[in-house]
């Protein structure tokens, strides 16, 4: 067997030591009889991997008690409507910084629910290819807003928020499907952080989400059972059939994040590969990085080389020598190697030796 290095944006890579320990689960959990797939969500032996799950995560990301762990479905993406359903229920309106097509569509599901004359855009970086992070303005900030919604990690154009907005008073919202667990965070800053799980936490088809107790409960007429916050909250998640066996893979990511020495180690092994990949492109004579300074995402580093013939046998060549999905989004185009935290240092330095090689054979 040999594994490639993938370099995907979502779903991606997970720890090999993840997948050889759900592999020798894989026909029988413990002394269980069954597969963690075939449980019953309701069985005491399910109860207890959802509970170690929740358990590791809170001591992980050290979650305070006046917020409540969600595991859901519908992905990130279902969020966008969740978000304003529940949270713009008292003035109605709500902040959104325009980072990316993540950030617009929580803008934008927003806007189609609640009105887009209540959906306040405070920046946008669109005029140039949301290549960076907007300065903010916060006489642009409506102090009565019933949250103020950004996306820390901008999977596709390879940004992040350096640092938090201050809102104030204000609920921060904040989409961080591609930069969960990737380093320390403090969640007490925050109103509410929502991430699908298919980059750093696990399979696809697992939504988590970490929200302030008095955010809960107070969801606009109409609302959907399914899209109420309380009606998971209240049923420990448990409202309908939960992804059982997303739930289980990020128990297991968990421990390994606990191993590696948490997230203060994590952040270190993060801050190092993308070292390593950026100080290669500040350098190159071929590849340009698309981002500079603060604003450079330490997970998702897109490049080009200009010359878009170029860069399709750039991605062709790299996945003949196991490195495969490096090609851009298919709205920027170019090359994008996400690293999330499965990403191992070595993945990383192949990468770039491949690369100084195809730029000494190319230039
Ligand atoms: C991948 C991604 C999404 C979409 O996630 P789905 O689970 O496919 O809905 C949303 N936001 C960000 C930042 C992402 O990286």
């Amino acid at each position: 067997m040999s594994r490639v290095y993938n370099f995907s944006a979502g779903p991606a890579t997970l720890p090999e030591e993840v997948l050889k320990r759900a592999a020798d689960e894989l026909l029988e959990y413990g002394d269980s009889g069954q597969s963690v797939m075939e449980m019953s969500h309701r069985s005491k032996e399910y109860q207890a991997i959802i509970d170690d799950c929740e358990a590791r995560l809170r001591k992980v990301m050290s979650i305070p008690d006046n917020y409540k762990v969600l595991f859901l479905q519908g992905g990130a993406s279902s969020q966008f409507a969740m978000i304003p359903l529940n949270l713009m229920n008292k003035t109605g309106k709500a902040d959104f910084v325009i980072t990316g097509q993540w950030a617009n569509k929580a803008y934008s599901e927003a806007a189609k629910l609640c009105g887009a004359e209540n959906c306040n855009i405070v920046a946008s970086s669109k005029d140039k290819t949301f290549s960076y992070i907007p300065e903010l303005d916060k006489s642009k900030f409506n102090p009565t807003a019933d949250y103020f919604h950004i996306c820390q990690n901008n999977t596709i154009y390879g940004t992040r928020f350096a640092e938090l907005p201050d809102t104030g008073n204000v609920p921060l919202v904040a989409d961080l499907s591609s930069c969960i667990l990737s380093e320390p965070v403090d969640v007490s800053k925050y109103g509410m952080i929502y991430a699908g799980a298919q980059k750093n936490m696990g399979p696809a088809g697992l939504t988590v989400v970490i929200i302030r107790e008095d955010l809960i409960g107070n969801a606009k007429e109409g609302t959907p059972t399914m899209f109420d916050y309380k009606t998971h909250a209240d049923n420990g998640s448990m409202y309908n059939t939960p992804p059982t066996y997303g739930i289980y893979i990020l128990k297991l990511v968990l421990e390994w994040i606990e191993k590696m020495g948490g997230l203060t180690a994590m952040k270190e092994h993060n801050e190092k590969k993308a070292a390593i990949l950026y100080s290669f492109l500040d350098s190159s004579k071929l590849f340009k990085p698309t981002v500079q300074g603060k604003d450079r995402s330490l997970m998702n580093v897109p490049f080009v080389t200009g010359d878009a013939d170029l860069d399709a046998k750039f991605v062709a060549e790299a996945k003949k020598n196991g490195f495969i999905n490096i090609k851009g989004h298919r709205s920027v185009g170019g090359m994008r190697a996400s690293i999330y935290n499965a990403m191992p240092i070595e993945g990383v330095e192949k990468l770039v030796a491949f690369m100084k090689k195809f730029e000494a054979e190319n230039a």
